[in-house]
């Protein structure tokens, strides 16, 4: 039979660079050939051979509730009828602004986008404008988007401002900022004594999921909060993945309840507050987000910011997430899932450690969970890799690099992650 992905691949490749709208989806790390996606329904999609998977991707992250659900279906049909974009204010948007304020005590204002990389972009921005300051600290292994300022790599030197890791990046760009390792109390510290009172923004995953899981330890995220108060920098939490994900207060919830007041100063939000759609936000302090244009100095706009159809779906999102008991069911397969996997590894004596939250889980070939991207990137890849494709040959899609995070949704079924565990020992026999 004809592979209707490899010939649907070659096709692409003809017409886009590399035959991919993003560049995960080429496979490049894991090899071998992406699938392209039919349909999905649920827990699963069906590949362009006709081939059923378990979906453990979810579009990234936003698919919490599991594709296609009845309700926001209905929402987003509902909204489509009434126009899909008018560059002018709608009532829906304030809803959605309302919900995602009432969920997150630290967000006073938020203004709505299209995408995760808007909304990081505007918010950096939007700290600088703020405090008048240029320079911003970034962790290593973090994501943000893909703004100039934010493809960034370590200097030679922890006090030495950053590299480029993209061409077409000015160097005199990534000069504004400094790369830090992540959970590094010490190196944090010496950062800003030397640099503190330049500093305009610290920007950080909360729990990384651009190196796969790795948390904030406590006593990390308290001494940054402190320091950030201390020097007058304007902390940013990225909860694009986190958010709504991890549990309805989001990952700076889990913060707050270990460190007394633990709040940011502004919060990035997208993937689940969108449901799929393009729809991304930023938010935080009232007097920070005056700053913004039409109040303030700081321009940002978006023809498409609060799309009509786009804040339908991710209201219908929100309200099913909001339902009493929604995170703990969630919870609780995401755990039975990463516990299962760590059964089988340890029966099949593969090295394993596991990590979850919510609906976001992580498992790394390795003894120990990785508190750093140094230590991520010690896992052995070529058996990632084998491990990838074998599970993927019994139809179960797990991301295609060994430094993404994993997304249970409320339509994953026990069967399924029965399933999941089965094909997982297959794959390590
Ligand atoms: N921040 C984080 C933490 C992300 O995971 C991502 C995307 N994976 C982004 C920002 C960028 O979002 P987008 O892809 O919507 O631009």
């Amino acid at each position: 039979m004809m592979d209707r992905n490899q010939f649907l691949f070659e096709r692409a490749q003809a017409v886009i660079p590399g035959g991919v709208n993003s560049p995960v989806r080429a496979f490049r790390a894991v090899g071998g050939t992406p699938r392209f996606v039919a349909r999905a329904q649920g827990a699963y999609f069906w590949d362009a051979n006709g081939k059923q998977y378990v979906d453990y991707i979810g579009s990234w992250g936003p698919m919490i509730l599991g594709h296609g659900h009845p309700k926001v279906v209905e929402a987003v049909q509902r909204a489509v009828l009434e126009g899909f974009s008018f560059g002018a204010p709608t009532e829906r948007e304030i809803e959605l602004a309302e919900a995602i304020i009432k969920l997150l005590p630290s967000i006073e204002q938020v203004r709505l986008v299209s995408s995760g990389t808007e909304a990081g972009m505007s918010a950096i921005r939007l700290a600088r404008g703020f405090t008048g300051r240029s320079l911003m600290v970034k962790f290593e292994g973090c994501y943000h988007g893909h703004a100039d300022a934010l493809l960034v790599k370590a200097g030679s030197g922890l006090a030495t401002f950053g590299h480029p890791t993209s061409a077409g990046v000015p160097a005199e760009v990534a000069q504004h900022t400094l790369v830090l390792p992540y959970n590094d109390v010490e190196a944090l510290e010496a950062a800003f004594q030397t640099h503190g009172d330049q500093l305009a923004t610290v920007i950080i995953e909360p729990i990384a999921g651009n190196m796969n899981f790795v948390r904030a330890s406590v006593p990390f995220m308290k001494r940054l909060r402190e320091l950030c108060t201390q020097y007058g920098a304007l902390l940013i939490l990225d909860e694009v993945m986190t958010g709504f994900r991890v549990g309805l207060s989001c990952a700076q919830g889990l913060y707050a309840q270990a460190i007394p007041g633990f709040a940011p100063d502004l919060t990035v939000l997208g993937k689940v507050i969108g449901g799929g759609m393009p729809l991304a936000a930023f938010g935080g302090r009232r007097d920070v987000m005056a700053k913004l244009a039409p109040l303030g100095g700081v321009y940002q706009a978006g023809t498409l910011s609060g799309n009509p159809v786009a804040t339908a779906c991710g209201l219908a999102t929100l309200q099913e997430i909001s339902q009493p008991g929604f995170f703990e069911s969630l919870s609780a397969k995401t755990r039975s899932l990463v516990q299962g996997l760590k059964a089988v590894a340890d029966r099949r004596g593969v090295p394993f450690s596991i990590d979850s939250e919510g609906g976001m889980f992580g498992f790394f070939l390795l003894p120990q969970l990785p508190q750093n991207y140094q230590e991520v990137m010690k896992t052995d890849g070529p058996a990632f890799n084998r491990f990838f494709h074998a599970m993927l040959d019994q139809g179960v899609y797990f991301a295609p690099a060994l430094y993404e995070a994993g997304f249970v949704s409320a339509a994953h079924t026990d069967a399924d992650i029965a399933a999941t565990l089965a094909a997982a020992e297959q794959a390590w026999a």
